[in-house]
């Protein structure tokens, strides 16, 4: 796994969905989780998965 595909399994610590079900072709404060009625509106990642 690519460490781009490995970014897109990135929790969102705001919904708990996955970075690869957010719009993540929009901006950076745009990207709307995409999963059915889920009401958040930007990706957040979860710190516990995003070691840089
Ligand atoms: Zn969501
Ligand atoms: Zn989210």
């Amino acid at each position: 796994m690519t460490a781009e595909e490995y970014d897109m399994f990135i929790k969102c610590s705001q919904c708990r969905h996955q970075k690869g079900d957010h719009d993540t072709a929009a901006k950076d404060d745009k990207k709307k989780c995409l999963i059915g009625n889920c009401k958040c509106k930007t990706f957040v990642p979860d710190r516990k998965y995003h070691k840089k």
